[in-house]
């Protein structure tokens, strides 16, 4: 029977029509349509496909289509040591109902569809791995509605959290989930960024209280109910964590109800040097046991430091440092910073400063959001690629996993700083290479796995914030019993039952 149809399909070049889409696939050299050979294959001969090409216009409008490569490169990359990988159209959807027909065109076509917000991610989660569709949500940048007694907001996905903030400025409230680079709100969530401020807000997990989401097939839902914005919810299962986390591989976040929270009284910076790793990451592990109430807990090495002074222009003691941040009401910063100074000196730091002037604390952020660019440039080799981990631990596992990666690096010769949001157990180390030296090349990935591995063993993961995107799908597998994998597999086949939201990330779809 098989060998009938294709025999058919071979002499009579099937043309099909289906939901006024007529498409005309052309595979392995054989002209066949999904009706007949409903399969996961991708579009691999789209650039001939004028039709979707027209298609895709006829939703958004020929002004917010590219087939440019220029354009195509730009949208195919992100910030992570992958090569771009390029769809083979970019297309900026306006409004939920584009989202919605172009996801339905797509899955009608076999075309895959990957998602791009604003390209900062660190795990090549935007390269176009089966070509495509390039879905961009920065021309969605509404804020629908703020409400200010209730502390929350919805706003379209392509809104950055710096917009946002700058939006709420004049309201008291802010949103506090902060990256280093200004990235989407529907890319924060798909990644389950934090930032700074984690350890007292918590996460995008702990922030988003409702989703707008349109699925591959098209249909367009609300994570926790049709109009809901409240606080907490007992009413089914928690799609909306679902989603938050889930790296564009179950379809696209087009809205997002947020959690908002008032600008603190009073806020007072701590910058300490101590004389060694060590002695800074117990302190950090002291402070959290202790119950001292900080609203950022960072540690920067001292490789970091000296990276940040050069890039920054600061002038930092080159030594590894803590910046804790102490939020709240005057009398209340002001006690809490005398204590920080007691335990901090009591630990080995070798200054404590403190202040509480808008001004240098924005200073002093703005060195720490840009150290990873810092760290990039410092190694001044011409054509260097930069690595980031993103692993993260138990607190108290902390100062001997920061250990074994000074350690490795130290071994290997690499170049590499740590940094991290510790308040958590969160660290990243970037690590610098030449990619056109092969041994340096496989030094470098192989320390990446390593560290993986020990946060693993230690019972922590392989990626605190940036996600699993191309690079780390089989620590996953590691991290996860074969039963998790399966119901992630299972959930990503209900939803996306011919792969093509992001293929080639986060989960291995046969
Ligand atoms: C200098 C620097 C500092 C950083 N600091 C931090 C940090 O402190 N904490 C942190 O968590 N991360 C950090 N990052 C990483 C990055 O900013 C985050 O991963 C961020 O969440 C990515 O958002 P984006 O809009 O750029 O998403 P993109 O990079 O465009 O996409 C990321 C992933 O989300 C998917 N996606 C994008 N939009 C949607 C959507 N609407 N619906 C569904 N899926 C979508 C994409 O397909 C991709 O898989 C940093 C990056 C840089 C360059």
């Amino acid at each position: 029977m098989l060998r009938y149809l294709i025999n058919l399909v071979r002499s009579k070049s099937f043309h099909y029509l289906q939901n006024d889409i007529k498409l005309c696939r052309i595979d392995n050299n054989l002209r066949c349509t999904s009706r007949y050979f409903r399969t996961t294959a991708i579009h691999n001969d789209l650039k001939e496909n004028a039709f979707l090409y027209e298609q895709l216009c006829d939703i958004v409008s020929v002004d917010n289509v590219s087939k440019a490569e220029a354009v195509r490169e730009q949208y195919g990359r992100d910030e992570s040591h992958f090569s771009p990988v390029l769809a083979d159209f970019v297309v900026w959807p306006l409004n939920t109902d584009h989202v919605s027909r172009i996801s339905r065109l797509c899955y009608d076509s076999n075309v895959a569809i990957t998602l791009f917000g604003t390209g900062t991610g660190l795990e090549g989660g935007v390269n176009a791995l089966k070509g495509g569709v390039c879905l961009a949500t920065n021309k969605m940048n509404q804020i629908i509605e703020v409400n200010v007694e209730d502390f929350d907001c919805t706003v379209e996905a392509g809104v950055t959290w710096r917009e946002l903030n700058q939006y709420l400025s004049d309201t008291g409230l802010f949103f506090p989930i902060d990256p280093g680079a200004s990235a989407s709100l529907g890319g924060m969530s798909a990644t389950n960024a934090s930032g700074t401020n984690a350890v007292r807000y918590g996460t995008m997990k702990e922030n988003v209280l409702n989703m707008e989401v349109v699925l591959p097939t098209g249909e367009v839902i609300k994570t926790a109910g049709i109009n809901s914005r409240c606080r907490k919810s007992a009413a089914g299962l928690n799609l909306t964590e679902l989603f938050v986390g889930s790296e564009g591989i179950l379809g696209t976040v087009t809205q997002l109800t947020l959690r908002l929270y008032p600008i603190p009284e009073s806020t007072c910076l701590c910058v300490c040097p101590f004389e060694d790793n060590a002695s800074a990451i117990h302190t950090v592990v002291l402070l959290l046991q202790n119950g001292i109430p900080l609203s950022r807990i960072e540690y920067v090495d001292s490789q970091s430091i000296h990276a940040s002074n050069q890039y920054s222009k600061g002038d930092l003691l080159v030594k590894p440092s803590l910046f804790m941040e102490i939020a709240g009401n005057q009398t209340v910063v002001e006690s809490i910073a005398e204590l920080v100074k007691e335990i901090v000196l009591d630990n080995g730091a070798l200054d404590f400063k403190h202040s509480s002037i808008m001004e240098e604390r924005s200073r002093l952020w703005k060195a720490r959001h840009d150290l990873y660019y810092a760290c990039r440039n410092f190694d001044t080799r011409p054509n260097t690629r930069a690595l980031i981990t993103d692993v993260c631990v138990p607190i108290s596992k902390l100062p001997e996993i920061i250990l074994i990666m000074r350690n490795y690096l130290d071994k290997y010769n690499i170049k590499g700083s740590s940094f991290g949001h510790v308040g958590d157990g969160n660290f990243h180390s970037v690590i610098t290479y030449d990619p056109n030296d092969s041994v340096e090349t496989g030094n470098v990935l192989m320390i990446s796995e390593m560290i993986a591995e020990e946060a693993i063993r230690l019972g922590g993961t392989c990626t605190g914030e940036h996600g699993i995107g191309r690079g780390k799908i089989k620590f996953l597998q590691k991290e996860h019993d074969a039963f998790s994998l399966e119901v992630m597999k299972k959930i990503k086949q209900t939803m996306d039952p011919k792969n093509l939201f992001n293929p080639g990330k986060v989960l291995i779809i046969p």
